[in-house]
């Protein structure tokens, strides 16, 4: 069977003089937004290799432009739902959609990314024996009555609404992971990232961080969905790039919150944003999407504890550096 099957052995190139890199890592979804900050601190390691894999749905390739030519770097137009043969190490596995405007915009796409996408870096991992991590999200917690959330919560989801896709796709991937790990003795690693926000977010990907900051720029209204008083958690992207390199490291397989705890409403981050940017713009109550969780924060006791992780960077320190790189693309200047 399977299990009794020897570890492959790396190709003999691996170890020869003219080989550098200590470790070749795979990401997938590498060209995206929290993907391609994670290239960035893999890449500052001499002793990484990096290969992103990524279909540019929502990536683009100027995200990387730093590295493209790079002789650690190499960058691969795949669909995850399509078999990949490479040699790696490690695998982060981020290919998915994280903007409901996006996942929502080809459903079916979207579980095929999360269950087929899943399944087949499992097969990868399984071949070459690597170390696989995923980035599920805290959206398999669903509209949570439980609050803040642990990871022992298993969640309120609706199996049937539009953003089914998305969350119980996240839900399968965490499940065929697991098997993996259980049937194959796969290395598995489970991140449930929390939103998370920073430079290189789609400016017009309808979150609410990007929306506010763009809106505040270009002097519209910032759109607070109703009611306002619903709550989210906001992590800074480079604590989560943090976060998400120490538990590919650690022994622990997870599945682990990574988030900031700051908890605020959606009327308190509007207020936040205008005070910031604009003070002259208005906010104005606009009508929500259905199913929207009305409150959201992790618990990262097991981060702390397991990974020696918590955020660094407070939402009034990342909010500004996230200005600046939107008014840099928007061309929008600082008033004197
Ligand atoms: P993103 O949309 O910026 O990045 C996703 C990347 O995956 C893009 O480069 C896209 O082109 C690529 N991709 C999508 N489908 C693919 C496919 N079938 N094959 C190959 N590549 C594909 O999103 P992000 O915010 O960087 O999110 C990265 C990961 O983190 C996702 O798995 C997401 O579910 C998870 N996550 C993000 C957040 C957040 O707040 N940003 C929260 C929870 C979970
Ligand atoms: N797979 C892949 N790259 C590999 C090995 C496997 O993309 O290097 C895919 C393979 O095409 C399959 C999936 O991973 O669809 C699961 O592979 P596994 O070997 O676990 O299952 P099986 O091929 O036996 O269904
Ligand atoms: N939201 C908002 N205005 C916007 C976009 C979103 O008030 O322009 C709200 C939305 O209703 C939700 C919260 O902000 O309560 C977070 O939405 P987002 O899509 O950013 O993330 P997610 O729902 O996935 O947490």
């Amino acid at each position: 069977g399977e299990t009794t099957k020897p570890p492959p052995t790396p190709s003999p190139l691996r170890n020869s003089k003219f080989f550098q890199a200590n470790l070749r890592i795979l990401v997938t979804g590498g060209a995206g937004f929290i993907g391609s900050h994670l290239v960035d601190k893999l890449m500052e390691n001499e002793k990484n290799e990096v290969i992103v894999a990524d279909n540019f749905f929502t990536g683009s390739k100027d995200n990387l432009r730093k590295w493209i030519g790079h002789p650690r770097f190499e960058l691969i137009r795949h669909d995850v739902t399509e078999p990949l043969l490479v040699e790696v190490d490690q695998i982060y596995h981020l290919a998915c959609p994280a903007s409901p405007i996006f996942y929502k915009y080809n459903p079916v796409k979207t579980i095929k990314t999360n269950v087929i996408g899943t399944l087949n870096m499992l097969g990868l991992a399984k071949r070459v024996g690597a170390r696989i991590l995923l980035t599920s999200t805290s959206e398999v917690y669903g509209d949570p009555l439980e609050h803040p959330q642990k990871e022992e919560y298993w969640g309120n989801v609706n199996p049937i609404g539009v953003r089914s896709c998305y969350d119980e796709g996240k839900r399968v991937a965490e499940t065929l992971m697991f098997d993996y790990h259980r049937q194959h003795g796969l290395e598995i690693r489970i991140a449930r990232i929390f939103n998370t926000y920073g430079p290189r977010m789609n400016i017009d990907d309808g979150r609410v961080v990007s929306n506010f900051i763009a809106q505040a720029l270009r002097g519209e209204s910032l759109t607070v969905q109703a009611p306002g008083t619903q709550t989210r958690s906001f992590c800074y992207v480079s604590d989560m790039v943090d976060g998400l390199i120490r538990l590919m490291g650690g022994d622990n397989t997870g599945p682990i919150n990574i988030g900031n705890p700051g908890e605020f409403t959606m009327m308190e981050l509007a207020e936040t944003v205008k005070e910031l940017i604009d003070p002259s713009v208005e906010v104005k109550i606009v009508e929500n999407t259905p199913d929207d969780p009305r409150q959201r924060k992790p618990d990262i006791t097991k981060a702390k504890q397991l990974l020696g992780w918590e955020p660094k960077v407070i939402l009034r320190e990342g909010l500004p550096l996230m200005e600046e790189d939107f008014r840099l693309r928007l061309g929008v200047q600082k008033k004197k």
